[in-house]
């Protein structure tokens, strides 16, 4: 099944391993005294953690874990629930047997300090010398950077097999740590299974054609605010049934040459985390970096790179909005367990002196590089976290407290002081799924039981508040206000500096969700007519251990079965419910609101007729036909829709045959789109390169889709060598011709922001992407929210409002040239700046230029979206353009154009003002 690495390697092993590994044998060694029961890695992996060419699969290092708890009294294994493939997920609880022995007391006194309302300084203070550091330690989530998930197979081991030595005793004695092996197990395995095939062949160190979490891989740590996986979901709730102080991720790799990078984090931080929290995580780094020193382990950085912490999707960061000082590391990465080798000369330039410097006093001199070095600077770091949690285990629990309390406080004087949401949206179920959201990550959310005036607005009943003095409040400003990321550039007048990921998100723009900030403090009147929905604050411990599936499956979506009605968080905030008016025997969905695509696609799997209505100004909608009034009726109530009755007609089932290409060099793009489609119902099929080289599209496929990726990404794939055979190589010039063929007999090809590069060059479309020849210095838009003019008219805008917030992210923006046939989806304006949260250099660029367009080519269209539609599955306000586009061809609505003198300009008109001035 799997390669085994040969035994005479072409590598020596390290002293540090040969001692490891000598140890474990004599662990091992038949009559050896059993003065303590504690098996060794290598009795269980059959080689020691960190041997060159071997990793432990999840399944292996859980079955260790389940080892150490039958033969110690100091580890407790707890199922926290199950991961997007399936697996049994787990945490071990380390600390004294008496602590252990104590745990829900030890438990109680955290949440109590984690939730300040109502608690004296007093009371505080007794609580936290009563109490034990409470701190979150795993395997990483990045399952390519391997050493974490091995490193926590070595760290339990030393702790339960060390547990005699003063340090490690004081550790137990003061700290309760969670020790999840990993943060995700699927990617485990993945990674594991893909190495132990390639071990020894000419692929050993070759990149994984696949992503390493089921939809989303690496952005699995992007995820933290949406909870849109399942992985996410359950972190969050065991860490709200927990509420540990301190929470360390780890993460490979670091800035080359240096050998681990700790915070402090680059500039520029989150804008609301609490400076308590900051200050207590650029201590911490401090103490990994002494504590490497005092190990003889060279190397460590704090400086360079673009660590940055503005974006609050990071799960090792998010949790500093909720008071806890949450922080990752980056140790050095060769290639999974491939020992590399480095000389001076490898090093940059400006790092060949090894010159010394303030937060780099230890520069690293090359030479080998294991996975077993990576284990061990693993083990000190997370050793010199415990050993910081134990010196100042009162004051990290009081800080605790007092971050939160003073969160409180801060919003009891200053604005906003709420967030109001109304019930009435231009698509309800989005505030829902907003709310939800911010419930589930512990927020307090509040309703109206009566109409009350704020600000001179009357707010109806129903109204959902979300009051700001409550201690995760940060949280909620960092996601709902609009960012205004600092322009910080690499030199006076130089480049910006590249954002390290988003530098704008604002949900309420994203998901097209009105809320409105309370400038003044709310009056007792309005006190008084509160009363809560969700949040207070829910006890998980509730929840058998190991059950939950209600809360693994979707707690968001608002369908039936999906828990929504059962999940604690969610069962207090739910849309109003569904509504039919006119008469008739079929069924009109307004395409404003996202859940008419989950309707529809459930009544095209009833075998109902689906027909595109144009209706001029007001925007068109689908109309259903073709199925009994207790479905229909039960769609409107599931899914909490607004429906209409209307006269029949009943055509043909329209049944959209759609594929959507699946790259080898693995796209997060693609996984969050497939995540997106299945969850609204949609029936697809994944494309590969094979398939689509040979060609013969049209007659499998009505519409296709390309994730965003980069020209070179669809075409090239992956360089020949590279990888195995199989995998290497893009979409080439067979691709290209097959997908023009493609479109000419009839086909839709939808292109995800970058892809429309790919698309204009290979179908040879007229149409400029005017980003292409612009400086970094000249335009500059990295994740950000900007506002479009659309065509409300064209079928694939159907639902969007004329003023609609898009998020760009290194987006094309289009002109049209001789030849263009088409219209465009939506337009810049002519003037001002389009931007509405983030940053934007350049905005001169992109006036009365495309966001997106329709070409026509042959008998089809390629649709060219110059944004990105289901971002990360955030912008819930255009989620719909993607959906309509799948839906957009021949026998649907392509015989439906938009409004002709939407948008004129092109190439030549923009050539003639050029020479008329
Ligand atoms: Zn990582």
């Amino acid at each position: 099944m799997t390669t085994r690495p040969s035994a005479a390697r072409r590598f020596l092993i390290p002293r540090a391993l040969a001692a490891t590994a000598a140890a474990g044998l004599m662990a091992a060694a038949p009559g050896a005294a059993r003065a303590q029961a504690i098996p060794t890695p290598e009795s269980a992996l059959g080689f020691p953690v960190g041997a060159d060419f071997r990793l432990a699969t999840y399944g292996e290092s859980v079955d260790y874990f389940h080892r150490l708890d039958a033969g110690s009294d100091r580890l407790r294994m707890i199922e926290v629930g199950r991961t997007s493939e399936g697996r049994t997920w787990w945490m071990a609880v380390i600390s004294s047997p008496g602590n252990l022995a104590d745990l829900d007391r030890l438990r109680d006194i955290g949440l109590r300090l984690a939730h300040p309302g109502g608690l004296t300084e007093e009371e505080a203070r007794t609580l936290s010398r009563d109490g034990k550091a409470i701190v979150h330690i795993d395997g990483g989530l990045h399952a390519s950077e391997v050493a974490g998930a091995q490193h926590t197979i070595q760290l339990a081991y030393d702790l339960l097999s060390g547990a005699d030595e003063p340090k490690i005793a004081a550790i137990l004695e003061e700290v309760v740590l969670l020790l999840w092996p990993s943060l995700n197990p699927d990617g485990q395995d993945i990674v594991v299974e893909w190495y132990r095939s390639n071990v020894g062949t000419p692929y050993e160190v070759a990149p994984l054609p696949r992503l390493y979490q089921k939809y989303i891989g690496h952005d699995n740590n992007r995820d933290a605010y949406m909870l849109d996986m399942i992985e996410s979901r359950v972190i969050a709730r065991t860490w709200r049934a927990w509420e540990p102080q301190i929470i360390y991720v780890h993460h490979q790799t670091a800035p080359f040459p240096t050998r681990i990078w700790l915070p402090p984090f680059a500039e520029p931080i989150a804008t609301q985390a609490p400076p308590l929290m900051s200050r207590t995580v650029n201590m911490i780094g401090m103490a990994i970096a002494q504590g490497l020193e005092q190990n003889g382990q060279p190397g460590a950085t704090h400086m360079g790179t673009g660590f940055d912490a503005w974006y609050p999707g990071y799960i090792d960061y998010l949790p500093m909005l909720q008071n806890a000082a949450a922080f990752w590391t980056e140790t050095a990465l060769y290639r999974y367990a491939t020992p590399g080798f480095y000389t001076i000369s490898d090093f940059p330039a400006d790092r060949r002196d090894l010159r010394p410097g303030t937060l780099y006093p230890s520069p690293w001199e090359g030479g080998w590089w294991r996975l077993r070095d990576a284990v061990d600077y693993m083990v000190t770091a997370s050793m010199s976290v415990l050993d910081y949690a134990a010196k100042y285990r009162e004051d990290l629990l009081y800080n605790r407290y007092q971050s939160g309390r003073d969160v409180i406080r801060k919003y009891q004087r200053r604005p906003p002081y709420a967030y109001l949401v109304p019930r009435e949206q231009r698509d309800p179920v989005a505030a829902v799924e907003l709310l939800r959201r911010l419930a589930f990550n512990g927020l307090r959310v509040d309703r109206l039981t009566r109409a009350v005036d704020i600000e001179g607005i009357e707010h109806p009943a129903g109204t959902w508040v979300v009051r700001m003095d409550q201690e995760f409040a940060e949280l909620a400003r960092q996601v709902l206000d609009t960012q205004e990321y600092p322009d910080l550039r690499e030199f006076p007048d130089g480049p910006p500096e590249q954002p390290y990921d988003a530098a704008g998100w604002t949900l309420p723009f994203q998901m097209d969700v009105r809320v409105i900030a309370a400038t003044t403090p709310l009056s007792e009147e309005t006190r008084t007519a509160l009363e809560p929905v969700a949040g207070e604050p829910v006890d998980w411990r509730a929840e058998p251990a190991g059950d939950g599936a209600e809360v693994d499956a979707s707690p968001f979506d608002v369908v039936p079965g999906a828990g929504f009605d059962t999940n604690p968080v969610a069962a207090g905030i739910v849309p109003p419910p569904g509504t039919t008016s006119g008469s008739g025997s079929a069924l009109a969905l307004d395409p404003a609101q996202n859940n008419a695509f989950a309707a529809l696609n459930r009544a095209l799997d009833a075998g109902a007729a689906v027909r595109y209505e144009a209706r001029g100004g007001a925007g068109g909608r689908y109309v259903v036909s073709g199925v009994d009034g207790g479905a229909r009726d039960r769609w409107v109530s599931d899914l909490a829709l607004r429906a209409e009755r209307v006269g029949g007609g009943d055509g043909p089932a329209v049944r959209r045959r759609i594929g959507l290409f699946r790259p080898w060099r693995a796209s997060m793009d693609e996984g969050w789109t497939r995540w997106l489609l299945e969850r609204y119902g949609f029936d697809f099929a994944g494309l590969r390169n094979a398939e689509i080289r040979a060609g013969g599209l049209r007659e499998r496929y009505d519409v296709i889709v390309l994730p965003s990726e980069s020209r070179d990404a669809i075409a090239d794939g992956f360089a020949p060598g590279s990888v195995p055979p199989r995998y290497a190589g893009g979409l080439g010039e067979p691709g290209a011709r097959a997908l023009d063929a493609f479109v000419r007999e009839g086909g839709t090809l939808v292109c995800l922001n970058r892809s429309s590069d790919y698309a204009i060059e290979a179908l040879h479309l007229p149409v400029r992407d005017v980003t292409a020849d612009l400086e970094r210095a000249e335009l500059f838009v990295s994740g950000s929210v900007l506002e479009v003019i659309v065509d409300a008219t064209h079928p694939v805008m159907a639902g969007m409002p004329e003023r609609a917030k898009v998020f760009a992210d290194r987006s094309p923006v289009f002109t049209t040239g001789d030849g263009f046939e088409g219209g465009a989806l939506a337009v810049y304006a002519a003037e001002g700046s389009p931007l509405l949260s983030g940053y934007l250099l350049g905005e001169e660029h992109l006036r009365d230029r495309a966001a997106a367009l329709d070409v026509r080519h042959g008998d089809g269209h390629v649709i060219l979206l110059g944004f990105r539609p289901q971002w990360r599955g955030q912008p819930f306000g255009t989620f719909r353009v993607l959906f309509n586009a799948v839906l957009y061809g021949d026998r649907l609505a392509a015989t439906v154009s938009g409004d002709p003198d939407f948008w004129t300009a092109s190439e030549s008109e923009e050539g003639e003002e050029t020479d008329g001035g």
